[in-house]
Formats: structure tokens, C-alpha cells, sequence
């Protein structure tokens, strides 16, 4: 009996389906999320602790022509979304240079990068020079001595600058990110979300996930999406709902207002999983199918034992097919019974 074509094509079709990275789920993985450095200049209290973080060797981390050669293939089986991330991807020299040869591959129609914003206001006009689209600035707090508190540095007015200027020199939409914690910052959820009604950004709240060291901490409790949602409506009112199902955020608009309004159910939203895109690809060079599961793919050793573009590809593909259908960390309850990962973000790249 004649076999199945893996790639599902009609003997009949003229031409075979273009090549592209579909997982076993039906989802098209379009999304890369690339992690420059594990390293960071700030140390949130539920990604790092104080000190004792052993940082990956510079020689283990994928050099930027390994990460361009990991690009090239994974442009050509379709992706087209890049996000730049860490780690402090503004840390890692040289990124201004990496980002402009990824712009001029000319494959990337959605080039971002998220950051911290410390170093921001000194490098966006050259990041968007280099060709750099758009920013995610995170920011858990609009008071300056809590963010001192949640980061362990006092740097917010270089955070607040750093956004700016990502807008000036047009890095749009600029979105900023706001990690929900209980008793922490449930508080500023109204006047986050009111920054969205007289300015043009996106704020996107993020429900707080069972990653590295939050679990050793019991004041670090998530807010539901839910709950993030009903307290910005007590506030303004009915909100209208611009985007669903699209990406990880529900998106709303409070009416009338200038900016967005992005909630993330990363745990407590069932549709998270079903339209995930993405695949990450870390620091020191592995491929991770997916944020909740520490199934990594080495893609590192390949690379540096000279396989050709097609043994990367299909390394690649391997990764894809290898995306579970959910991370099942909001099964049950909220905060997920499979338990805390080890792994903290900035080792996996947020
Ligand atoms: N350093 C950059 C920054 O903070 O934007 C980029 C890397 S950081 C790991 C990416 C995003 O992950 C940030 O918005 C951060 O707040 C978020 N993040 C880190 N740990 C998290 C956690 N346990 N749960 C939810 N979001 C987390
Ligand atoms: Fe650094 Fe980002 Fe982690 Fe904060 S969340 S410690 S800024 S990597």
C-alpha cells in the first residue's frame, strides 16, 4: 500500500505543500522567541535571587553567527516572528549589529525584543536604526521604591526613560509588562490600566508562573487573569475586547482610550495552549518545545560539529514535533499540579 506523504500532500498536487514547521497538534509554529544571554543587570525577586546565580560560561553560549545559521533554517520553514529576549538581551554586546544582519535577511516580518528597560534609553535609536520593530518594556510597579523592591535596584527612572524613548524613536507599539502579584501590585492594576487611556501602549498583564525560585517564596502569589479583568472593569467600566485566541493576551480597549489593554491567562487561560505558536531557543543553545515542560533538544552540539542545514532542520523539526499539545500546569488548580519548574526565565528566555 502506497505510504502516506509525511507532509500530507495529494500525490496529485502539482507541487508539494511549502515547507513549514506545523507540530503534531495542527499548530503552525511561526514564533521564535531567542534568548541572547542567561545574564541580567537586574534581579527580580521571582526570576533571581540576590546572588549565587552561576552564570552560563560565555563559551557555552550560542554565539551570534550560530543564532543567525539557527534563523537562516528556521526562516525557511516559515517562521516570520522573532523575539529577541534573555536574560537582559541589552546587556549582550554587539546585539544592535546581531539585530540589523537578522533585519536584512529580510525573512523576519515581526522583529521585537523584550527588556528590561534599564539600558533602553541609550541603545533605541540605534536598535531602531538596526531595524529592530518593537519593544516589550517590563515593569511590575508605577512606584519607584517598589520597584526598587521587586528588582533589588533602584533604577526606574531609567525604566520610565526607556520607554520613552522606544516611542520616539518609533519603536512600536511599544507594550509594557506587568507581572501580576498578590499584595504586591494587585493594587496598581486600575492605574496600569489607565496609562492605556491616555497613551499609546499596550499593557500587558502576565499571571505570575511556577518558574525557578517563585515557589520559595510564599508572598509570590499569582492574581488570575480573572481577577486582573474584573478589577480594571470595576474601575472603567465595560471594556471592549479587540483580540482572543490571536496570541497568548486577550486583548481590550477601555472605550475611547488611545492604547491596549493585554491580559495573559498563562495558567488560568484555557486557550493559551491551543494557540501557541512558538517554539524558544535558550542561551546556551538548546530547543525548548515549550515554557512549561523541561524537555530541551541540544541543538548546540550539531551546530558546533558541523551538521549541514538540512541535519539542522530537521533537529528543528524534531523540537516541533515534540511540543505537547499542553503544559498542563493549569489543570486542577491554577497554579498547576504538576508542581514548580526549576528552571527560572531568564535561563529559558521570557
Ligand atoms: N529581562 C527582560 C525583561 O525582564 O523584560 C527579558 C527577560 S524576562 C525573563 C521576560 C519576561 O518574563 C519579563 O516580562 C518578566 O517579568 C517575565 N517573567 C519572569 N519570570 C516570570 C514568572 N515566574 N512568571 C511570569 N513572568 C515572568
Ligand atoms: Fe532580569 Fe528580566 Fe529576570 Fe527581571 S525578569 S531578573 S529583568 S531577566
Amino acid at each position: 500500500m502506497e505510504k502516506p506523504c509525511p507532509r500530507s500532500c495529494r500525490p496529485e498536487d502539482p507541487e508539494p505543500k511549502a515547507r513549514g514547521l506545523v507540530d503534531l497538534h495542527g499548530r503552525a509554529i511561526r514564533y521564535l522567541r531567542l534568548s541572547v544571554t542567561d545574564r541580567c543587570n537586574l534581579r527580580c525577586r521571582y526570576c533571581m535571587p540576590p546572588v549565587g546565580t552561576e552564570w552560563v560560561p560565555h563559551e557555552d553560549v550560542l554565539s551570534y553567527e550560530e543564532m543567525e545559521r539557527i534563523l537562516g533554517v528556521c526562516s525557511r520553514l516559515g517562521v516570520s516572528k522573532v523575539r529577541i529576549t534573555g536574560g537582559e538581551p541589552l546587556l549582550r554586546k554587539g546585539i544592535e549589529g546581531f539585530i540589523a544582519r537578522i533585519s536584512a535577511m529580510g525573512a523576519v516580518k515581526d522583529l521585537s525584543l523584550t527588556t528590561n528597560g534599564v539600558l533602553l534609553a541609550g541603545k533605541a535609536r540605534e536598535l531602531r536604526r538596526s531595524g529592530l520593530h518593537r519593544v516589550n518594556v517590563s515593569l511590575d510597579t508605577l512606584d519607584r521604591k517598589k520597584f526598587a523592591h521587586i528588582t533589588r535596584v533602584d533604577a526606574f527612572d531609567d525604566v520610565i526613560r526607556g520607554i520613552c524613548a522606544a516611542y520616539e524613536h518609533g519603536l512600536r507599539p511599544v507594550k509594557v509588562n506587568v507581572v501580576a502579584i498578590k499584595g504586591f501590585n494587585d493594587d496598581e492594576v486600575a492605574e496600569f490600566a489607565g496609562l492605556t487611556v491616555r497613551l499609546p501602549v499596550e499593557v500587558r498583564f502576565i499571571e505570575l508562573m511556577p518558574l525557578g525560585c517563585v515557589s520559595r517564596f510564599p508572598e509570590l502569589v499569582h492574581v488570575e487573569a480573572g481577577e486582573i479583568l474584573a478589577r480594571i472593569e470595576e474601575a472603567y467600566g465595560g471594556l471592549e475586547e479587540l483580540e482572543k485566541g490571536l496570541g497568548p493576551a486577550t486583548v481590550y480597549k477601555i472605550p475611547g482610550a488611545h492604547g491596549r489593554i493585554g491580559i495573559i491567562g498563562a495558567l488560568s487561560g484555557h486557550a493559551f495552549c491551543a494557540s501557541c505558536n512558538r517554539i524558544r531557543i535558550t542561551a546556551r543553545g538548546r530547543l525548548r518545545p515549550c515554557l512549561f515542560s523541561e524537555e530541551e533538544l541540544d541543538i548546540m552540539t550539531p551546530l558546533r560539529s558541523g551538521v549541514t542545514d538540512e541535519e539542522l532542520e530537521a533537529v528543528i523539526v524534531e523540537g516541533v514535533r515534540r511540543k505537547p499539545a499542553s503544559h498542563g500546569a493549569c489543570r486542577g488548580t491554577s497554579i498547576g499540579d504538576r508542581g514548580p519548574l526549576r528552571q527560572a526565565m531568564h535561563t529559558i528566555g521570557g
